[in-house]
């Protein structure tokens, strides 16, 4: 029986969460705020008690935290952990899914299997190359920032710029080597990311552009210009692809980037599966495009979604205004909103100092905003983002004014 024609609330109904990171526990923990009185078992593939992976790469690679465990009380909630598995396989017809220890019987089964990271080709397996996305992978890199190497970061993205941040604190000599002309070319457009690019030398970090790694030797990065970067270590941040191999053949329609291609209520092209966090898109009304946000706060926002559609009868849409932050070079940087569509930009403030923002505008609405050591107007820009208000420019562009004071 599907569940959208089975008697809602049935205390009968399995719920089978696949990946206990962010998404995956917040589904189970949202599906008991919101009342679900079935069983939720939660599988995730790591050994760990859940934990979060923002701090992995700020306060747990320098030592100033053990760990980020997530503070739930997964026993009082009737939330049934099953660590250490691999889910390798699903089985709709039957409502089953597989692994190592054998099948998972789900009414309702919701993918929450998160990213991983891309791999630099030829550098598998190579001593001193490291990723950073696990507990494991921070624990392994702790020691190798503590004996202040010689660090090569490959990428200029979220993750390498704070990664080389904490190993400048540490006392690392640090190159970050990025194919792209600028820092965040992925992100955001060259304007914005034009002062970014001084952060780097002004923590002590060397960043080469237009720079393509060829070959990692022992205690060396070869560049594709022929030059050797000196490297007791390298840390490849090159992006993150959803974690849905395992989901080939099984029925789930997947996108061009192996995303779970998620409907607006996060249901799959299978009924009784649903898919949130990194592992899935979904098509945002708001932005009238197909979304795939890599960031902790859709894992947070998507999950309650996913619990009201599996409890309620009335099916939610899921249509947030994304947002995240980043803390690099001893600065909060905060993103909400998204700025594809924007046929404006307007600064508040001066990019070279310490602290300003953009403001993109579509048809004098604000759309996006990025502000550095700026959050009250993360905080106002997101409200009037969510309202629809219309701005006047010459206000907004006064960094003294309260963004909530710009409004046409
Ligand atoms: C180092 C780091 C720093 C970050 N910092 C920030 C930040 O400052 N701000 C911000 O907004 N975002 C940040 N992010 C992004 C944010 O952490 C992610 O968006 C968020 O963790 C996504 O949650 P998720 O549950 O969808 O995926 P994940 O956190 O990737 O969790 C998915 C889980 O599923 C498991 N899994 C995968 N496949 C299977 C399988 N087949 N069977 C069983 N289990 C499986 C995985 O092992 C994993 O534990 C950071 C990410 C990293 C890696």
């Amino acid at each position: 029986m599907s569940e959208q024609t089975q008697a809602r609330g049935d205390s009968a109904r399995r719920v089978v969460v696949v990946g206990a990171g962010m998404a995956g526990v917040q589904t189970a923990v949202a599906l008991r705020e919101q009342g679900f009185t079935g069983s939720v078992t939660l599988i995730g593939a790591e050994p760990h008690q859940p934990y979060d992976r923002p701090p992995l790469s700020k306060a747990v690679l320098l030592g100033k935290a053990e760990g980020s465990a997530f503070d739930i009380d997964f026993k009082a909630l009737e939330i049934e952990l099953r660590l250490g598995r691999e889910v390798v396989g699903l089985r709709p017809e039957d409502h089953e899914l597989d692994t190592v220890e054998g099948p998972v019987r789900y009414d309702v089964l919701v993918l929450a299997t998160g990213a991983e990271p891309i791999r630099l080709p030829g550098a598998e397996g190579v001593p001193g190359v490291h990723l950073l996305r696990t507990l494991d992978d921070a624990e392994r890199l702790r020691p190798v920032l503590a004996q202040q190497h010689d660090i090569v970061v490959v990428g200029a993205g979220w993750i390498g710029a704070e990664f080389a941040t904490a190993a400048r604190e540490a006392g690392c000599a640090v190159t970050v080597v990025e194919a792209a002309d600028r820092p965040l070319a992925g992100a955001l457009p060259a304007e914005v990311a034009a002062p970014m690019t001084g952060w780097y030398a002004d923590s002590g970090a060397e960043l080469r552009t237009h720079a393509r790694v060829e070959r990692i030797e022992p205690g060396a990065v070869v560049l594709d210009d022929g030059s050797r970067v000196p490297a007791d270590a390298v840390v490849v941040g090159i992006g993150a692809r959803p974690a849905t191999a395992w989901l080939t053949g099984s029925g789930i329609a997947l996108g061009i980037h192996g995303e779970v291609l998620a409907d607006e209520h996060l249901r799959t092209s299978v009924p009784d599966v649903y898919a949130v966090g990194d592992c899935a898109s979904f098509p945002s009304g708001r932005y009238e495009e197909r979304l795939l946000v890599h960031h902790w706060d859709n894992a947070l926002q998507g999950p309650r979604t996913v619990a009201a559609n599996i409890i309620g009868e009335t099916p939610v849409a899921y249509d947030p205004v994304p947002y995240f932050w980043s803390e690099q070079f001893g600065r909060f940087v905060q993103y909400v909103g998204h700025h594809a569509s924007a046929d404006t930009t307007v600064w508040r403030g001066d990019p070279q100092g310490a602290a300003w923002t953009v403001c993109w505008l579509r048809s004098g609405r604000l759309v996006a905003l990025l502000a550095v050591g700026r959050p009250r107007d993360l905080a106002q820009g997101r409200r009037l983002i969510e309202s629809g208000t219309l701005m006047d420019r010459t206000l907004l562009a006064d960094p003294s004014l309260p963004l909530k004071e710009a409004t046409a």
